[in-house]
This record gives structure tokens, C-alpha cells and sequence, in this order.
């Protein structure tokens, strides 16, 4: 419903090619709205960044990004307002653009001394959503292996909203993974296996540890889909029908925080915290980009390491692939359990196989915990 609205209100039946005005005025739009969202950090840094990462920013260089995606705004807002018939994208950037220029812009000074405490991680998500959006919009663009299949797909705002949503709380999202997983490993710890692993190179460590953060999440995930309580949850992950970098996001938060603590557990039993950072950041970007609409293949490779074609088969609805490629990050780890699925070409149908699960993000919020998904009756 709200998602039509704004396609109505948004789009037109015009071409959305390059150099239809098309691009630049989304890309003004979302620049703008960056900006602004930016600003208002800077306005409102105790409430609205996440403690955990303001003491990292490097000021000097936000500010001139801030700076520039105001520029950009404002720039593509014009480009979009000649080439376009229809001006409501350039100018909604150019707006958003120039309230955050009046607003102060990038020179807001931060007088405060922050504290910790409660805040909403707005800065985590505009920048994540910047930073993403860099990475696999141009490559789904320029390579997609389903062109017909646009950025602003069926249901592109639902998966927006689960990204805020997994964005937003920072605080307590982080709480609920590492808690359980730090108390833990005070009981697991083994300090010689720590020594034995602290002692090798630091690329034979993170290799090890994605070993090992893969067989964790191959376990979770094989139990998220045979446990009928945890699939009411992960169904959820599986109810894309289009598949592309931000459809990775739909996921509940009970499925999210139980896979990445369980692979937190074992983790932190021998990898020092350096490894275990650098392990989430690849974690992100690579998990991201196995559900991105991309089509180019190393052949050579994908038989060791899952790229989009085989996250893409965990997700197809068709019966010969249906609870198979667990691994999220190597394909041979499937293929010592048993559940490696692998043809040549691409799937034909992605979704959930005649289940149904409940519409919106606040009824997927709350219904997996009370009620069985229902079932299609099938003809
Ligand atoms: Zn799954
Ligand atoms: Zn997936």
C-alpha cells in the first residue's frame, strides 16, 4: 500500500534508462536525504549516533562527505530537473538538500560531551545504507542477471524497513548478540587454544576463523530450517521472491541475533576480538552480496567459495534444491553434510514453497513468537 503510494507519487511510465533523469533524480533523493539524516546527527549526536561507533568517525573527513552529498543533491536534482518530465525526484533532493544546508550543513559543531547510554543508531544506518548502496546498486545495475528486475522491485520498501530495523537499535541488537556469547566464553575460554591460534599469521587466523564461523553457521542454519519453531522465524528470510543485496536484509531479529551468537560462541574460544571485528565486516559484506542480482561467475571458484548462483539455489522454491546450501560462506562444507546443491544454471523461482507467511513487518515481527505460518492449499 504505502509502497505503491510512493511509486506513484515517485515514478512515471517514462524510460529509466541513463540519461532519462531518471538516475540523477534518484540519485539526488537519496543523496539529499543522506545529507539530511547526516545533519541532523550532528545536530542531536547524543540521541542519534551509537556510542560504540562515534568515538571512531573521523570528523574532519564526515564533514566533507556531508559537504558533498549536499553538492551531489543538489547537482543531480538539476540534471534530473531538465531531463525529466517529471520533477518531483530532483526536487525532493534539492529540498531535502538545501533544509540541510539552512540547517547548518556540514559546520554544525558538536558542544555536548557525549555520554553512554540509550541512542538510536541513525548514523550506523545512514551510512551502512550509504556504503552498501555504492557497493551493489552500480554492479546489479551494470551486471544484473535479472535485468527486467529493477532496484525498486516488489517490496523494496519492506526490506528498507528491515534494514532499519536492524540499524536503528544498534545498541540493544548488540546487547542481545554478545552478551550471552561473552558470559559464555568466561565458562569456554580455552587460553591455550587462544595462544596456539594467537601465534599464527594474522590471514591464517581470519581464514580459520571463517572456518569456523561457517560450520557454526551451517549447524544454526540446518536447524533454522528442520526446527518448526525456528523456521516460523527464518521463513521469513525465505519469503523473497526477487532476490537482490537488500533483500539479504529481511530477516527477523530472533533469526539474526541467534545465528550470530552461536557463531560468536565458538569464535570467541580462540580468535582475539581483532579477528572476530574483521570476521563481521567480511561477514557483511559477503553474506550482502551472495543475495545481490549480480550474474558474473568465476567457475573456478565458486566451487570453493559461495558466490550469488549458490545462495541463490538456497532460496529458490524448487523441490530438488529445498533445504540445501546451508554454508554461507564455503560450498564444500555442504558437501561433507550432504546438503550441497549446485547445477549449472541459474533457479527459476525463489519464495517459499505454498506457505504463507503474515504480510508487513509488524505482524513478521510478532506473529513468528504465537502462531504456525499457514499453508497454501495446493491444487
Ligand atoms: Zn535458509
Ligand atoms: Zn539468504
Amino acid at each position: 500500500m504505502i509502497e505503491q503510494k510512493i511509486n506513484e507519487f515517485f515514478g512515471d511510465t517514462e524510460s529509466t534508462g541513463f540519461g532519462t533523469g531518471w538516475w540523477s533524480g534518484i540519485s539526488s533523493a537519496f543523496f539529499g536525504a543522506l545529507s539530511f539524516g547526516a545533519v541532523l546527527c550532528l545536530h542531536f549526536p547524543q540521541l542519534l549516533s551509537s556510542p560504540e561507533l562515534r568515538s571512531h568517525y573521523p570528523m574532519g573527513t564526515i564533514r566533507v562527505l556531508i559537504q558533498c552529498l549536499i553538492l551531489a543533491a543538489i547537482l543531480f536534482g538539476i540534471i534530473s530537473s531538465i531531463l525529466r518530465k517529471k520533477k518531483i525526484l530532483g526536487l525532493t533532493g534539492m529540498s531535502l538538500a538545501l533544509a540541510a544546508a539552512a540547517l547548518g550543513g556540514s559546520s554544525v559543531p558538536i558542544n555536548e560531551t557525549l555520554h553512554d547510554g540509550p541512542a538510536i543508531g541513525l548514523d550506523w544506518f545512514l551510512l551502512d545504507l550509504f556504503l552498501m548502496s555504492l557497493i551493489y546498486v552500480p554492479i546489479e545495475r551494470l551486471w544484473p542477471q535479472y535485468p527486467k528486475q529493477g532496484t525498486f522491485r516488489e517490496q523494496w520498501t519492506l526490506d528498507i524497513v528491515y534494514f532499519l530495523s536492524t540499524h536503528l537499535p544498534i545498541q540493544i541488537l548488540s546487547l542481545l548478540v554478545l552478551l550471552p556469547a561473552t558470559q559464555a566464553t568466561k565458562y569456554l575460554a580455552v587460553p591455550s587454544i587462544q595462544q596456539f591460534i594467537g601465534q599464527m599469521p594474522w590471514l591464517l587466523q581470519f581464514f580459520l576463523a571463517v572456518v569456523v564461523a561457517d560450520f557454526a553457521e551451517w549447524s544454526i542454519h540446518w536447524a533454522l530450517h528442520k526446527v518448526p519453531f525456528l523456521w516460523r522465524f527464518h521463513s521469513i528470510h525465505h519469503s523473497s521472491k526477487a532476490l537482490d543485496w537488500i533483500a539479504g536484509s529481511r530477516s527477523h531479529f530472533f533469526d539474526d541475533t541467534l545465528v550470530r551468537g552461536f557463531i560468536l560462541v565458538p569464535m570467541m574460544l580462540g580468535f582475539s576480538q581483532n579477528i572476530i571485528v574483521a570476521y563481521l565486516i567480511f561477514v557483511t559484506l559477503h553474506a550482502t552480496w551472495t543475495h545481490c542480482n549480480f550474474r558474473p561467475n568465476a567457475k573456478w571458484l565458486e566451487k570453493f567459495l559461495v558466490m550469488p548462483r549458490y545462495h541463490h539455489w538456497h532460496h529458490t522454491s524448487q523441490k530438488e534444491a529445498i533445504d540445501k546450501n546451508f554454508a554461507i560462506h564455503f560450498p564444500w562444507i555442504d558437501k561433507i553434510f550432504g546438503t550441497y546443491y549446485f547445477p549449472d544454471e541459474w533457479p527459476k523461482v525463489y519464495g517459499l514453497d505454498g506457505e504463507e507467511i503474515p504480510n508487513g513487518f509488524i505482524r513478521q515481527t510478532y506473529e513468528p513468537f504465537i502462531k504456525k505460518n499457514k499453508h497454501a492449499l495446493k491444487i
